[in-house]
């Protein structure tokens, strides 16, 4: 049986003494953007305008052959996998090649997949033969919500958006499987902060799991100067963050974290920078749909290209130029998104705990 707990608490260790020995650390969560197509509009995030202002772009995203490649090589240190997009399941054969990476990676535990639960048909199809095929695989599946009913297709330019959501999750619950989690996942922003609140009391009253993000303007979202991140709106947002902190219990682990999370993401918008070391590079690491190897998904210089060498990323990982890099990533201090934030935490303890406590009980 593939344990999570078991095999992230390991490597958790191990990297804490490879750090302690100054020997590099090789990454163990890997996102893979796998594609920039998007069936939504919404409005905190542009990357729905790439494909349509660019078409021919879309030629370069690598083939099924190519990520099995990349896949392969990354063998035994995948743990952790993060398929994102776009929307992720726009791709084709994702649900392919998930299972072949859980037939080559022994270690492969455990997944997660953001959508926006759109396609619905497509959604279910994609987790069902997921779910089905990799019996030791656990999948978190997490739907975009940001506002309940016309206020969530409004905020994601899609008639009927909110509808579809709720059918896609209970599809999805109607699968029964006990290796995967349904969340929704909630993002904040300037545009949603009086939406929250009432949003938040119906997945309560659902008994619908869910997490929260905040809104960042960044170029990889092409959002930038769209006004909604909230550390412009830092008094708000705090308040906001205090209330939800209190939702989450100090266990089991995966409320734990989300609480962690909501406390230290006060400190983040009121002094705009994160604050803990990041461990982008050094737990994870980030693939485009072309191939580019990035730190994380948010900033948008690449450190190498996957085609041009060979597709063996840990070999690109490896070099002295790359771990002179995750150096310096500890010290990046520009975002605080779950997805890059929970390995961070759970990769630097102490200072998450003194954080912690400098933000203060809600
Ligand atoms: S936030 Fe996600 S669903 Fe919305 S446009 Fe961006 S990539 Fe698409
Ligand atoms: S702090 Fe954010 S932007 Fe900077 S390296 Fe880490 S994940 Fe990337």
């Amino acid at each position: 049986m593939r344990n999570k707990l078991l095999v992230l608490g390991k490597e958790n260790i191990l990297l804490s003494l490879r750090r302690l020995l100054r020997r590099a650390c090789i990454p163990y969560k890997y996102t893979f953007i796998s594609t920039w197509r998007c069936n939504s509009r919404c409005r905190i995030c542009g990357v729905w305008k790439i494909y349509r202002d660019n078409p021919d772009l879309l030629q370069r995203e690598l083939s099924t052959d190519e990520v099995l490649r990349i896949v392969t090589g990354i063998g035994g240190r995948l743990l952790w996998l993060n398929v994102t997009g776009g929307e992720p399941l726009l791709r084709e054969e994702i649900d392919t090649i998930i299972c072949k990476a859980y037939k080559r990676c022994r270690n492969f535990s455990l997944l997660n997949i953001p959508t926006n639960g759109i396609a619905t048909a497509r959604t279910v199809s994609v987790f069902d033969e997921i779910t089905s095929r990799c019996a030791e695989l656990f999948t978190y599946a997490s739907l975009s919500v940001d506002g309940l009913g016309a206020r969530q297709d409004e905020l994601r330019g899609v008639e009927g958006c909110f509808d579809r959501v709720m059918e896609t999750y209970a599809r999805l619950l109607g699968l029964g499987r006990r290796n995967m989690k349904v969340f929704f996942q909630i993002t904040i922003s300037r545009d949603n902060l009086a939406d929250i609140p009432d949003l938040v009391r119906f997945v309560k009253k659902e008994g619908i799991p869910y997490f929260i993000n905040i809104a960042h303007e960044m170029r990889i979202f092409h959002n930038q100067e769209s006004g909604i991140d909230v550390r412009g709106y830092a008094a708000e947002t705090t308040e906001l963050l205090r209330q939800l902190e209190n939702e989450f219990r100090f266990w089991p682990y995966d409320e734990l974290l989300p609480r962690v999370f909501l406390r230290l993401a006060r400190l983040f918008v009121t002094g705009g920078a994160s604050p803990i070391s990041c461990s982008a590079l050094e737990a994870t690491a980030t693939i485009d749909p072309y191939g580019e190897v990035f730190p994380c998904p948010f900033l948008d210089t690449p450190i190498g290209s996957l085609r041009e060498c060979n597709y063996d990323i840990l070999s690109l990982l490896g070099r002295h130029s790359v771990r002179e890099a995750a150096r310096r990533m500890k010290r990046c201090r520009r975002c605080w998104q779950s997805c890059e934030a929970y390995p961070a935490i759970v990769q630097n303890i102490p200072q998450a705990i003194r954080a912690f406590f400098k933000a203060g009980h809600p």
